[in-house]
C-alpha cells in the first residue's frame, strides 16, 4: 500500500462517512509511532495487523498498519498482503465508532467491524 493510496483511502473514507473534521495521521512503519502500543511489549504487538487511537474531544486519531503482519508467504493461508487496505479501513471504522460513541469493543464488535470494513473497501474500490 503505498502512501498515495492511503492518502486516497482516507480522503475517502473521511468524506464517505463524515469524518472530515477530523485530524488522522496514518503509519505504515516497522515501529509504532509513540503512545499505540506503549501497553503491550514487542513480543505481544509484533502479531498486530494494526491499531488505533482516537481522541475524541480534539477529533484527532492515530493510526498504525504493521506492514511486518502484512508479510507474503508461500502458505496462502498466511499470506496478508492484500489485507492491508482492509486493515486500514478496518481501524478508520474504528475511528467512527469512537466518534459515534458507540461501543466498540469485544469480539463481536471486531467481527462486525471487519464485515464493515469488507463492504466499505468494495464501495471503495467500484
Ligand atoms: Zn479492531
Amino acid at each position: 500500500m503505498t502512501r498515495a493510496e492511503t492518502r486516497k483511502i482516507l480522503a475517502w473514507f473521511q468524506s464517505s462517512v463524515g469524518l472530515s473534521d477530523w485530524e488522522i495521521e496514518i503509519s505504515v512503519t516497522k515501529q509504532p509511532p509513540e503512545g499505540l502500543m506503549d501497553d503491550a511489549p514487542v513480543d505481544d504487538w509484533i502479531g498486530f495487523l494494526g491499531r488505533g487511537q482516537s481522541h475524541v474531544p480534539l477529533h484527532r486519531a492515530k493510526i498504525w498498519i504493521n506492514p511486518e503482519a502484512h508479510k507474503p508467504s508461500t502458505d496462502l493461508f498466511y499470506d496478508r498482503t492484500g489485507e492491508m487496505q482492509e486493515t486500514l479501513f478496518h481501524e478508520l471504522l474504528h475511528v467512527f465508532f469512537a466518534d459515534t460513541g458507540l461501543e466498540e469493543t469485544g469480539p463481536q464488535c471486531e467481527h462486525a467491524i471487519n464485515q464493515l470494513a469488507a463492504v466499505l473497501m468494495k464501495q471503495y474500490q467500484n
